[in-house]
């Protein structure tokens, strides 16, 4: 960023002797500068600098989020205590400055959650026939429905929110927008699928909870569903994980998860039961076994869907707030 006719260069060196000023004690530092003993006298003033070195972007306290903002870095908190370094430790983010510009920050946020909430609801809503099937062991099965249609609604409202995926920030790669656009319009075809799976040829022919009833036209059509889900996943997590690595907690590891792929691991499991239960017939005990499959992946998966949807919602903060570079706190150098 060669801005205001200073090279880079310049720019650095400068932020960097700020930086060792307040960082390292005055002793070290003189000693790698090499300073003369004329310099070595000046010290109790550069000492004075150092304390006046004051946050000038907004900082709240890891501790108790006081807004240390205007307190000396060499400060404690007012209200907790802890040292204010502690909190510019584990919230400054080094690599700030280095994310790629975001034209619309704030839609571009909120869509990212609209995109995975909207799977969240729609994979909740396709439980509905399951859990009518629970309560039918113990009673009448409830009619479910008017719940059937959810399903297409919200991953149509993912879908169109998916859109924002495609090129999230400036400068992403060319092969990574035609995949997000090939996921994108995807969704429409799983609009579609769900639509026709959940509101005609579920409720034509409702499969009893852990009872090997499927019949081949459910099983295709749920593989085929299975299988746009996993080439959206796979087209969209690219640009997904550009996002993501703008949030520092995700980022180094102090929440650590491969989100998008467990949820693919686990729609390969499902699809693995499917296909067992279309191919493998006469044999009771592998059907079952299918079954098995089918209902452990999709578990895994509705969990994978809920912990991203956690996942979008930090990384929507971390866009809404980001982290600031010690530049921002500290002020510009020079
Ligand atoms: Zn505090």
């Amino acid at each position: 960023m060669g801005l205001r006719g200073e090279s880079r260069e310049e720019r650095l060196r400068a932020w960097r002797r700020r930086y060792t000023r307040w960082v390292m004690p005055d002793e070290t530092r003189d000693q790698r500068e090499g300073a003369s003993p004329a310099a070595r006298s000046e010290a109790p003033i550069r000492k004075t600098e150092r304390i006046g070195d004051e946050l000038r972007g907004t900082l709240p306290c890891i501790s108790c989020s006081y807004e240390l903002q205007g307190l000396s870095v060499a400060g404690n908190c007012p209200e907790c205590g802890l040292a204010v370094r502690a909190t510019i430790l584990y919230r400054v983010d080094p690599h700030a400055e280095a994310f790629a510009p975001m034209p619309h920050r704030r839609l571009t946020a909120n869509l990212f959650v609209v995109w995975m909430l909207g799977a969240l609801v729609g994979v909740a809503l396709a439980w509905a026939p399951r859990a009518a099937d629970v309560v039918g062991l113990m009673g009448t099965r409830p009619d479910v429905g008017p719940l059937l249609k959810g399903p297409a609604i919200a991953i149509g409202i993912s879908g169109l929110a998916s859109i924002v995926l495609i090129r999230p920030v400036v400068g992403v790669r060319r092969a990574h927008i035609v995949m997000a656009s090939i996921a994108v319009a995807l969704y429409a075809l799983l609009v579609f699928a769900v639509w026709k799976y959940m509101v005609e040829i579920e409720p034509a022919n409702p499969s009893v909870l852990l009872r090997a009833t499927s019949s081949a036209e459910q099983l295709h059509w749920r593989l085929m569903i299975e299988g746009l889900i996993l080439l959206i996943i796979l087209g969209l997590r690219p640009n997904a994980r550009m996002l993501a690595l703008r949030s520092l907690v995700l980022r180094t590891g102090r929440v650590d998860r491969q989100t998008m792929l467990a949820m693919a691991g686990a729609l390969v499991v499902a699809m693995t039961g499917e296909v067992i239960q279309l191919f493998v017939v006469g044999s009771e005990l592998i059907s079952i076994l299918g079954v098995v499959l089918v209902v452990v992946g999709s578990l895994f998966f509705t969990l994978g869907v809920a912990s991203a949807t956690v996942d979008c919602w930090r990384i929507r903060r971390a866009i809404l707030t980001p982290s600031p570079s010690l530049r921002q706190l500290l002020g510009e150098p020079g």
